[in-house]
C-alpha cells in the first residue's frame, strides 16, 4: 500500500500528464522539467529569447515583463550549477538568477547561493575600479587608477623577473578556481612554476586517500542509482558537489536507499540519515576498517573483483616473499592483517556503541555493488592521517566490487571532461620551492599555508604576489602570520588582489583590482556528478545578450559595472604587455590563430575550443543552425556522454599496442602513443618502464585491459609509492591516530570541529550577498550540555574563551544536544572584519575591528558591529543583526600532515566563561608561538632528500597542478642523499 505522500505525487502525476496532453493537443511544447513528475515550469527553450512573467508588484495589474533568459554558471560554490540570468528587455539589466533546467548537473535546481548572485551583482559595496594603495601598506588609503596604468606597471615588474631569471619571484594564488588549467597555461605561457592553490587547507586529505588507490584523486559516486550511501561529511548541505549530489541523494532515497552519515555534529546532512553515526573526531578511519574486517571476515567481500583489480601479487611479492603469489594466499593474509578492528575496538575509539557499528556493517554489507560513498573535507581535512580517512572509505568500496558500477563509486576523471584549449604552451623548466618545499615530497596540493613561515625564514621572496578569489589572511589558519609578511615590502614586492569584493586581505594590496561575479565572466567547467560527462559555460550574461540583440561587444568591461572586468581578458593583455614584441616566447599563446600577430579574443578562444574538443558538440549546433560557441552561449551546457560504465575493464586496442613488454606482475608497457579517447580525461602519467615505453595497461586473466592510472595499472591496495618515498608503515589503508586522539588531550581540553560549512554562505565571498547575510550571519560555539556544566557556562548567549596553542578568540556559546560530549563546533564561514578608516567591504557582514600589536603579541577587538547604513540599496539601512560571529581561523596554529600536506584543522582547546574584560569576536594571538607550532609539526615531515629513491623530489606520477618538466623534479645538488 502506497504512502499519502505516494498517492499525492500520482495525483500530481496524473494533472501534469493531462497538462502535457492539453500543451500538446494545442501544438505547443509541454517542457519536460527536472522533476521526477515532470511538475516544475521552467521556462521552455524555445522562447528564452523573450520570456514573459507578470509583475507582481503591478498585480491585480497584469504587466508584461518581457526577458531574454541567458545562461551562465553559478560562482558561489565548487558545484558549477546552471543560471538563468532574466536580462529585462526594457532595461538591459538582470532582474534575477533562476536555475538553468539544461544543465544536465544541476538540472534546473540551486541552492540559496544561486539566486544570490543578483545581491553580488548590485552590491553597494563592491568594488568598481582598478585601485593602487596611496598610503602604507594596511593603511586604507587607495587612489583610483587606470586599468592601463596597472597592467604596464604589472606588466614591467613580471618581465623583469622572466628576463633577470627571477621566475620563481612570480606568483598567482587562487581561491576558487574558474576554469579548469586557465591560470596554470597562462603560468605555463611565462615559463613560470607559479600556481598555488587553497587544496591544502581545503580538499587534499580526502583527495590523497583516493588517489593512493586510484591514481585519480576524487571519487564520483553514483548516488541516484545506489542502494547504500555512506558519507563522511555534510553533502545533502554543502559537500562537493552538494545540489548536483543532493538531488540525486534524495533521488535514491525515494527509491529505498540507505544513508549512513559520519558526523561529529548532527548536521542538516545528518537530520537525514537513516544513520547518524556521530564520532569521536578522528576516529572515522576505525569505523571503516571495522566495516571492512567485517566484510572481510565475513567473506562478504566481492573476491572475483578483488582477485582481478587489487595489487595484491605485488603486495605479497614485495612485503610476503616466500609466500606463494596466489589469491588464497593473500586471502588468508587479508583476514589477518585487519582482524584487529573489531566492532569494539572501533566504539572504544569512536564512542559509538558497537552493536550500531554492527548493524551499519551489515547494512553496507547488503549494498553489493550499489555503495556509493563521499568524503571531502571533513575528518579527512581535520586531522593528522586524515588522508586514511578517505582510503580507509574506498577500502570499503573496492571489496564490495562497488567499483565504477551501477550505484557504485567512479573514479571522478571519469565522470568530467577537460577540453582542450587553443594553445598549450610547455611545462615550465623550474621548481617553486616556496609551494613543493623538499619537506613534503608526497603533499598533494601546494603547501601554501606554509607560505607565510617560508617566507619569514628567508627560503625566498615575492616580487609579484596575485590572489584571486583567495583572502589568505582570513581563509588560511594562522592568519596574523600571513599579514606579517603581506606588510613586509622586502618579502612581497608587489601585492595585487583580483577580487570583485574587498576583503580582510585586499586592505594591504598595492592593487586591488575588480573582476566580475559569475554572470560577468567566461569559463568552462565539468564536474563529477553522475556517471556522465558534461562541459558548463559561464559566460558574462549582458555581452550575450546584447550580441544577441545585434550589438557585438569585444571586451567584457563594455557590459560589466563599473571597469570590472574578467580575468580570460585580463591575462591576455597581460600577457602581450609583458611580451609585447613577442621575443620572449610569451606573446604567441596568446594570438589569434585566425589572424596571426594579433590579440586572441575569448570568442576565438571558446569558438575554437567547442568546435574542436568537445565531441558531439558541433552535430548538435549544426542541427539548430547554431555554431559550436553560439549554442554554448544559447543553452549553457552540454552533455557528452552518459554511462561511462567500468573503463578500467577496456580492452586496449590493438593500435596502442607495439613494441610491448610485460612485467611479471602483469604492467603492460607499449610504445605506441595512446589513441586519444575524447571520453577519458587522462588523470595521471603512471610511470613509463625502463626503456621509456608508455604504461598502456594491465594483463588482466591474459586479457591486455586499461587498468587504473597508478603505478601498477591497478587499485593499489598496497602502495609501492608510499612505501617507497618514506612511509612503509602507511602503505597500506590504515588508522592513525589524530593530533586530537583522546590519549593526546589534557584533562581539561576538547576538540574544536572548525572545519564545517553554513549550507547558505560560502566562505569569505558571499559577504556580499545580502539575502544570504539575513538567512546566516553569526557561528556560535556548539557545546554539549554536559560539558556547558562542566565548563561552567550557563546559557546560550553567553560569550566563552576558547584558548588554541596560539592564542584564543571570545565568541558566544550554543548549548545543544547537536554536538558530542567532548567536542565543540564552530564554523568557519563568518567573523568577518574591516579596518577603521578603509573601504567598508560588505557592511551587512563586517565588524569594524582595531587592531594592535604589543608585548604579547596581536590583539583584536571590535569597535562597530555591523549593522544598518546608507548606500544605495534601501536594503541596507534594514539590517537588523549586529552579530556577525567571530574569526576563529586567526587562532589556529598551522597543522601539515606530513604525508598529504594537508592542513589539519582540528584544534585541541580550552574553553572557559569569558573572564571579565572580554568582548565578544576579541582575538589574541602571538605569532611567536605559532612559529614554534609550525616547527613542531615541520619536524614531523620527511624531506625528499632523505628518502627519495630516484633522486627527485617528487614521483613524477603523482598529480600536479602545473607540472613542471621532468627535469625540475631532479632533486637539487646538495639534497640528496639516496637511502
Ligand atoms: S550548489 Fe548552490 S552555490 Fe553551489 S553552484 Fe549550485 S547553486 Fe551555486
Amino acid at each position: 500500500m502506497g504512502t499519502p505522500e505516494d498517492s499525492s505525487l500520482d495525483e500530481l502525476a496524473r494533472r501534469v500528464s493531462a497538462a502535457r496532453a492539453a500543451t500538446e493537443a494545442r501544438g505547443e511544447t509541454f517542457y519536460q522539467g527536472a522533476s521526477r513528475v515532470h511538475l516544475a515550469a521552467f521556462p521552455p527553450r524555445e522562447r528564452w529569447d523573450d520570456w514573459v512573467e507578470l509583475s507582481s508588484r503591478a498585480w491585480p495589474a497584469r504587466e508584461e515583463r518581457h526577458y531574454m533568459l541567458v545562461p551562465t554558471t553559478c560562482f558561489n560554490c565548487e558545484s558549477a550549477c546552471g543560471l538563468l540570468a532574466y536580462v529585462d528587455l526594457a532595461t538591459g539589466q538582470v532582474r534575477k538568477f533562476e536555475g538553468n533546467p539544461e544543465h544536465p548537473g544541476s538540472r534546473g535546481r540551486n541552492c540559496a547561493k544561486g539566486p544570490a548572485t543578483i545581491n553580488q551583482v548590485t552590491d553597494p559595496d563592491r568594488i568598481l575600479y582598478p585601485m593602487k594603495r596611496s598610503g602604507p601598506r594596511g593603511s586604507g588609503q587607495w587612489e583610483r587608477v587606470s586599468w592601463d596604468e596597472a597592467l604596464d606597471a604589472l606588466a614591467a615588474r613580471i618581465r623583469a623577473a622572466i628576463t633577470e631569471n627571477r621566475r620563481n619571484e612570480i606568483m598567482v594564488h587562487l581561491g576558487r578556481p574558474g576554469e579548469d588549467g586557465y591560470t596554470e597555461r597562462v603560468l605555463a605561457s611565462w615559463g613560470v612554476d607559479g600556481h598555488n592553490s587553497h587544496t591544502n587547507v581545503c580538499s587534499s586529505g580526502g583527495r590523497t586517500g583516493f588517489q593512493f588507490w586510484m591514481g585519480i584523486d576524487r571519487p564520483s559516486p553514483d548516488h541516484a542509482h545506489a542502494r547504500v550511501i555512506y558519507l563522511i561529511s555534510a553533502h545533502l548541505e554543502s559537500g562537493h558537489y552538494f545540489n548536483p549530489h543532493a538531488q540525486r541523494i534524495t533521488q535514491a532515497r525515494r527509491n529505498g536507499a540507505k544513508v549512513i552519515v559520519l558526523d561529529t555534529r548532527l548536521s542538516n546532512t545528518a537530520t537525514h540519515a537513516d544513520y547518524w553515526l556521530s564520532p569521536q573526531p578522528g576516529s572515522e578511519a576505525a569505523i571503516n576498517l571495522a566495516v571492512a574486517n567485517h566484510l572481510i571476515q565475513t567473506r562478504g567481500y566481492d573476491r572475483e573483483f578483488v582477485r582481478r583489480w587489487w595489487n595484491w601479487a605485488e603486495y605479497l611479492t614485495a612485503r610476503h616473499p616466500g609466500t606463494p603469489v596466489i589469491f588464497e594466499a593473500f586471502e588468508e593474509i587479508l583476514a589477518g592483517l585487519y582482524a584487529e578492528f573489531t566492532f569494539g575496538f572501533a566504539a572504544a575509539e569512536s564512542g559509538i556503541d558497537a552493536s550500531v557499528l554492527a548493524e551499519v556493517a551489515a547494512v553496507v554489507a547488503g549494498a553489493g555493488s550499489r555503495f556509493a560513498c563521499h568524503s571531502w573535507r571533513s575528518a579527512a581535512a581535520g586531522n593528522l592521517g586524515g588522508w586514511q580517512v578517505s582510503r580507509t572509505l574506498f577500502l570499503i568500496s573496492a571489496l564490495l566490487g562497488a567499483v565504477a558500477t551501477e550505484g557504485g563509486t567512479f573514479p571522478n576523471a571519469w565522470n568530467k571532461f577537460v577540453p582542450r584549449p587553443i594553445h598549450v604552451p610547455p611545462h615550465p623548466g623550474v621548481w617553486q620551492e616556496l609551494s613543493w618545499p623538499l619537506e613534503y615530497p608526497l603533499a598533494q596540493n601546494e603547501m601554501s599555508f606554509l607560505l607565510p613561515h617560508f617566507l619569514a625564514e628567508g627560503r625566498g621572496r615575492l616580487d609579484t604576489y596575485f590572489i584571486r578569489v583567495y583572502n589568505p589572511v582570513w581563509t588560511n589558519p594562522d592568519g596574523l602570520s600571513w599579514m606579517e609578511v603581506l606588510c613586509d615590502e622586502d618579502k612581497v614586492g608587489c601585492f595585487v588582489a583580483l577580487t570583485p569584493t574587498w576583503n580582510e586581505s585586499a586592505w594591504f594590496a598595492d592593487y586591488v583590482l575588480p573582476m566580475g561575479h559569475g554572470s560577468e565572466r567566461h569559463d568552462t567547467h565539468s564536474y563529477e556528478q553522475y556517471d556522465g560527462q558534461w562541459v558548463g559555460f559561464r559566460q558574462p550574461v549582458l555581452r550575450t545578450a546584447r550580441s544577441r540583440l545585434g550589438e557585438p561587444v569585444t571586451d567584457t568591461r563594455q557590459v560589466n559595472p563599473g571597469e570590472v572586468w574578467e580575468e580570460n581578458e585580463f591575462w591576455i593583455e597581460l600577457s602581450w604587455r609583458i611580451d609585447p614584441d613577442g621575443s620572449l616566447g610569451i606573446r604567441q599563446y596568446h594570438e589569434s590563430r585566425a589572424h596571426p600577430g594579433s590579440k586572441l579574443t575569448v570568442d576565438e578562444y571558446y569558438g575554437w575550443m567547442f568546435a574542436n574538443s568537445v565531441p558531439g558538440l558541433p552535430e548538435r549546433a549544426a542541427a539548430e543552425g547554431l555554431s559550436p560557441l553560439e549554442w554554448m552561449r544559447r543553452y549553457g551546457a552540454f552533455e557528452i556522454t552518459r554511462g561511462q560504465g567500468a573503463q578500467h575493464e577496456q580492452e586496449v586496442p590493438a593500435a596502442e599496442l607495439s613494441d610491448v613488454s610485460v612485467t611479471p606482475l602483469g604492467r603492460v608497457y607499449s610504445a605506441a602513443p595512446p589513441v586519444p579517447d575524447p571520453n577519458i580525461v587522462p588523470a595521471g602519467a603512471p610511470p613509463p618502464d625502463e626503456s621509456g615505453r608508455r604504461a598502456a595497461g594491465v594483463m588482466v586473466d591474459g586479457v591486455a585491459r586499461r587498468g587504473f592510472p597508478t603505478p601498477s595499472g591497478q587499485l593499489e591496495f598496497w602502495s609501492s609509492t608510499l612505501a617507497a618515498w618514506g612511509w612503509p608503515e602507511h602503505a597500506l589503508p590504515g588508522y592513525i591516530r589524530s593530533h586530537v586522539h583522546p590519549s593526546r588531550l589534557a584533562a581539561d581540553q576538547v576538540v574544536l570541529l572548525s572545519t564545517f560549512r553554513l549550507p547558505t554562505q560560502i566562505h569569505t565571498r558571499s559577504a556580499n550577498a545580502k539575502w544570504l547575510d539575513e538567512l546566516a550571519h553569526t557561528n556560535p560555539v556548539w557545546i554539549h550540555p554536559a560539558d556547558a556544566a562542566r565548563f561552567g557556562v550557563l546559557r546560550t548567549g553567553d560569550l566563552v574563551r576558547v584558548e588554541t596553542e596560539i592564542g584564543y578568540f571570545v565568541a558566544k556559546a550554543w548549548i545543544t544536544e547537536g554536538i558530542r560530549p567532548g567536542v565543540v563546533a564552530c564554523s568557519h564561514h563568518m567573523g568577518r572584519w574591516r579596518l577603521d578608516g578603509g573601504p567598508r567591504g560588505a557592511g551587512g557582514m563586517m565588524a569594524t575591528v582595531g587592531l594592535h600589536h604589543g608585548d604579547e603579541g596581536w590583539r583584536i577587538e571590535q569597535r562597530a558591529p555591523a549593522g544598518p547604513y546608507p548606500s544605495a540599496d534601501p536594503d541596507s539601512r534594514r539590517i537588523w543583526w549586529n552579530d556577525t560571529g567571530v574569526h576563529q581561523n586567526l587562532t589556529f596554529g598551522v597543522h601539515p600532515d606530513p604525508v598529504s600536506g594537508m592542513h589539519c584543522w582540528h584544534q585541541a582547546v580550552r574553553v572557559r566563561p569569558a573572564v571579565p574584560g572580554d568582548r565578544h569576536g576579541d582575538i589574541a594571538v602571538d605569532t611567536g608561538k605559532a612559529r614554534q607550532v609550525y616547527r613542531d609539526w615541520l619536524a614531523l615531515a620527511r624531506p625528499a632528500g632523505q628518502v627519495s629513491p630516484d633522486g627527485t623530489r617528487r614521483p613524477h606520477w603523482l598529480m600536479r597542478p602545473l607540472k613542471p618538466a621532468a627535469a625540475a623534479f631532479a632533486l637539487p645538488a646538495g639534497d640528496h642523499d639516496l637511502p
